[in-house]
Formats: structure tokens, sequence, C-alpha cells
């Protein structure tokens, strides 16, 4: 997976690929798909929600430009996988997932993993957790209409939010905007698929049929 998927593509950040080596998907997706874990692809997990394809959740943390002391609020938690990987590349991790049940399966997941530098909360991250902020970056694995307010607001000067946006229906890029001097710097870094972000700086809960994807 790391060479076919990842290297062949141009991930190159060693601290990333030895992380997506190293972090066992396969226990992050049900039993039943265990065999698929390292597939070229999203799976589906609970809740109608899915674990991303391993390229891009390599990709995202590599855009996301962190290191070891840096603390990163995941949105959308889902399986646990992505705050997994990401545990092993900074310094702390704060994931937040709007749903119970897969907030409370990831985190008995990664406590039993032993990634303990990892923080799940539930709540509605696009409103992001304010009570941890500043951050040094913000990764939002679900896609919304627009950059929320309240993650600029929670990111440290010289911080990198990297999210799916939906500007137009099935048209969505990962972007990564970098705050400096108060200023929102952005960036495309290109077309993807993602499940909604739903809630008060994203989309309305009936939105959440409008994709499914990674
Ligand atoms: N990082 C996850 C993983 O490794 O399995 C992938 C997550 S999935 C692509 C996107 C997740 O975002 C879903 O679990 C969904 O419930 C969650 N989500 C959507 N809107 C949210 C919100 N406002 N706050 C928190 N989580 C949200």
């Amino acid at each position: 997976m790391v060479r076919e998927q990842l290297e062949a593509r141009g991930i190159a950040n060693t601290g990333v690929l030895d992380a997506m080596g190293e972090v066992p998907r396969e226990r992050f997706v049900p039993d039943r798909l265990a065999p698929r874990a390292y597939d070229d692809e999203p799976l589906p997990i609970s809740e109608g929600q899915t674990i991303s394809q391993p390229y891009i959740v390599a990709a995202m943390i590599d855009s996301a430009l962190v290191g070891p002391t840096d603390r990163v609020l995941e949105v959308g938690t889902g399986s646990g996988y992505g705050a997994a990987v990401l545990s092993r590349v900074v310094a702390e991790v704060v994931s937040v997932e709007r749903h119970p049940s897969l907030s409370e399966t990831a985190a008995v997941r990664l406590n039993a993993l032993g990634y303990d530098n990892v923080e799940v909360v539930v709540g509605d991250g696009s409103l992001g957790y304010a009570e941890r902020a500043p951050y040094d970056a913000v990764i939002v694995t679900a896609a919304g209409p627009g950059v929320p307010r309240a993650l600029v607001e929670q990111l440290a000067e010289g911080g990198r939010l990297v999210m799916p946006i939906e500007r137009a229906a099935n048209d969505q890029h990962l972007i990564r905007a970098t705050l400096r001097d108060g200023l929102l710097g952005e960036e495309d870094l290109g077309a993807v698929r993602f499940v909604p972000l739903i809630g008060a700086q994203g989309w309305p809960a009936q939105a959440s049929t409008r994709t499914r994807a990674r």
C-alpha cells in the first residue's frame, strides 16, 4: 500500500509514509471488510459513513505540513484511522465526530491500540473545539460549503486548514488555507469526493444524502 498507492502518487514525506506503514488499518474497518482494508478505495463504516481511501488520508496529513510538536484538530473522527495515523506524526490530536456511536467505537479502538495522544470528542466539528485551541493545523474529513469561520478563529498564526469544499453540486476541491497576519491564503489541491460536513457551519442535516464517497 505504501509503495504502490502512496509513493507512486508522489507522497514523499517519510513521517507520513512510516505512520501509514505502521497503523493497522484492518483494525479500523468492520470485521467483514478486513480482507479489503488496504484496497485503494474508501470503505463503508457504520452510520452511513466511510473510512477514507489510504491515499487521501496520507495526502491530507502531508498537505497540512505538520510536524512533531504540533497540536492538530481533526474534524470527522469516523473510524479513528486518520487520527491514529496523524498521532504518529504530531504531538497531540483532538478529533471531533458528530455521531456518538462512531466516536465511542473509535475511542475504544484508539485506546486499545495505545494511541494515547488522541483526544476524541463528540460534537459539531464545524464549530471546532475551542477548549484546546489554538491548533497548528486543522484537517476536516468531510466536505462543507465553505471554510467554517470558527475553524479559522481556532488556528494559530501560520496555521494550516486542509478541507474539501463543495462550491457547486458534485464539484468538490481539497483546499489548504494558511493564516498569516490575520489573512487567509487559499490554495486549491485538486478535485476530491467526500461525505458532507453536517453542522452549524457546514450543511444542514437533510443534506446528508448529497454525497456518498470518501
Ligand atoms: N477520518 C475518518 C476515518 O479515518 O475513518 C474518515 C471520516 S469520514 C470520511 C467523515 C466523518 O465526518 C464522518 O464520520 C462524519 O460523521 C463526520 N462528520 C460530518 N460532519 C461532521 C461535523 N460537523 N462534526 C464532526 N464530524 C462530522
